[in-house]
């Protein structure tokens, strides 16, 4: 999509401090972070939100995972603990309209979230 942010991040043409790329997923870090890391997980394809999820994409949402799991480990957050985040809409507080999953770690969380 070409206004989208997080599509010109995956093209290049918006710069972002890339932590994981593969033919189908782009990770990189959060321009303002919630925690002492704070990685957001991205398809390369445009997908707006969870509701747009299809039947096809699950192999996709499960290396999602997989990568989240990963970097966990590499940013040394697997033992401590971290927060795998998507939000959804105007309630949830979602301002970029491409499916995102924030991944949170680095200090003490609250529950539930605010
Ligand atoms: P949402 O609120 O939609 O769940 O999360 C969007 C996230 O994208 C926010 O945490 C915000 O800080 C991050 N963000 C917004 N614009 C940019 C940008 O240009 N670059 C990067 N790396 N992150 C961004
Ligand atoms: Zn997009």
């Amino acid at each position: 999509m070409s206004d989208c942010l997080f599509c010109g991040i995956v093209d290049g043409k918006v710069k972002a401090t890339v932590v994981y790329q593969d033919e189908r997923l782009v990770a990189f870090k959060d321009i303002n972070p919630k925690a002492p890391v704070h990685i957001l997980i991205i398809p390369r394809k445009h997908v707006s939100s969870v509701l747009d999820i299809s039947a096809d994409d699950g192999a996709l949402i499960g290396e999602i995972f997989q990568i989240a799991a990963r970097l966990a480990r590499e940013q040394g957050i697997a033992d401590s603990g971290f927060r795998v985040v998507v939000n959804s809409g105007a309630d949830s507080g979602q301002t970029v309209f491409h499916l995102h999953y924030h991944l949170l770690g680095g200090r003490r969380m609250s529950w539930p979230p605010g």
